[in-house]
């Protein structure tokens, strides 16, 4: 199909237009153009899923006024394909540009979530209202989710909605999550065990240490324990393109004063981890460490909520390279699969489809940014590729 490439700039501007900051995200400059949140942009999801065809749409509440959506839309063969689109996206304190404007200059979009990730919305709404307004339909069926909570929180919608594709019994071919990758398909993506180690001490005065236990001094040999287990880390080869596991400390608090020994030290630990890890095992590891380090009593805890199987988080994602559909974008787009260092809701899917693959335009280098485009003709080269995924021949 040729769609014109302003009808797709559009399609994907009107998106931009309607704010969806992440809650966790928030600030004034999003707070100024109404309540920040995903409310609005699923309800008017769900406008247009109706309007193009759509037999049946679902708003699935996940958090108060955070509904992701579902449009699934009757294909003629008995295949189901899944597009899995964020529906949320970063902060918009830092942008030097209008972040809802959606103006379209330079053959590009502009504004938060052009590039992330309200293109390839944009682009599919377009396509599936050109082909209902000509009466067709695409060949396998498509469930189409806008999903919540992508970018900060712990997947929250993929959380959900894994769940509920399980309970409606789907039986899913294909599941294409769709993020900046540069043409790229991505077959896999490290997972991530986050704990927090707390170390208690006794709080004294400074001058007299002797009738303290300082929680930071505490610190120092479980830094130490971590550093060794990265190392012994980074010894070990992965077994897929993925590479090895890696670990490491990113912040620490404690102390109250400058002249008070800390009763208190806290780190947090990000653990990456490989396929063939089990995230329950990482944890416990993570804590057998910490434990047999601290001189002192201390605390473990994880801070990502649990997976809906109750795990700490989820594992690494992988699908092999030669699969059919990573091989057809491939092929598709002329470029190479590859497997990406960040996380996305693909990390909550394994197993959910016989295929899963991370795909769209843009690169995540350009996410994020004080300004946010989507180039038209990135829009234009997705329109083809999925064209081509959902009417073949
Ligand atoms: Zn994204």
């Amino acid at each position: 199909m040729d769609l014109d490439g302003r009808v797709l700039a559009e399609a994907v501007a009107e998106l931009v237009r309607i704010p969806s900051v992440n809650p966790l995200h928030t600030g004034p400059r999003a707070e100024e153009h109404g309540p920040v949140g995903e409310g609005a942009i699923a309800r008017h999801l769900a406008d247009r899923f109706d309007r193009c065809g759509a037999a049946e749409v679902v708003l699935d509440e996940v958090r108060p006024d955070r509904p992701n959506v579902y449009g699934r839309f009757p294909g003629r063969s008995d295949r189901l394909v899944v597009l899995d689109v964020h529906t949320d996206t970063v902060a918009v304190e830092h942008m030097t540009d209008p972040p809802f404007d959606g103006r379209i200059e330079h053959d590009a979009v502009w504004g938060r979530g052009a590039l992330d990730t309200k293109a390839t919305m944009g682009v599919v709404l377009a396509l599936l209202a050109a082909m209902h307004r000509d009466g067709r339909r695409p060949d396998p069926t498509l469930l189409l989710v806008g999903s919540i909570g992508e970018e900060a929180g712990g997947l929250l919608g993929a959380t959900r909605f894994a769940p509920w594709a399980r309970q409606q019994g789907l039986r899913i071919d294909q599941l294409l999550v769709a993020e900046p990758t540069g043409f790229r398909p991505v077959h896999g993506l490290k997972g991530l065990v986050l704990i927090e180690v707390t170390t208690h001490g006794v709080a004294a005065h400074s001058a007299r240490p002797d009738l303290g236990v300082n929680a930071i001094d505490a610190m120092v040999p479980v830094l130490a324990a971590f550093a060794a287990a990265h190392e012994r880390l980074s010894a070990t080869p992965g077994r897929t393109e993925l590479g090895g596991g890696t670990l490491s400390v990113t912040q620490i608090t404690g102390g109250s004063g400058s002249n008070v020994i800390p009763d208190r030290c806290s780190i947090t630990v990000g653990r990456r981890i490989v396929p063939g890890e089990d995230p329950v095992d990482v944890l416990a590891e993570l804590t057998a460490i910490a434990r047999a380090a601290c001189p002192v009593p201390c605390d473990v805890v994880s801070l990502l909520p649990r997976t809906p199987d109750g795990r700490p988080a989820s594992p690494a994602f992988y699908q092999r390279p030669d699969s059919g559909l990573v091989q057809f974008l491939a092929r598709t787009c002329g470029t190479r699969p590859t497997v990406a260092p960040f996380g996305a809701n693909a990390l909550r899917y394994s197993g959910l489809a016989e295929e899963l693959v991370v795909f769209g335009p843009g690169s995540i280098e350009d996410a994020h940014q004080a300004t946010e485009r989507i180039d038209i003709p990135d829009l234009r080269r997705l329109a083809d590729v999925l064209t081509s995924w959902l009417s073949p021949g």
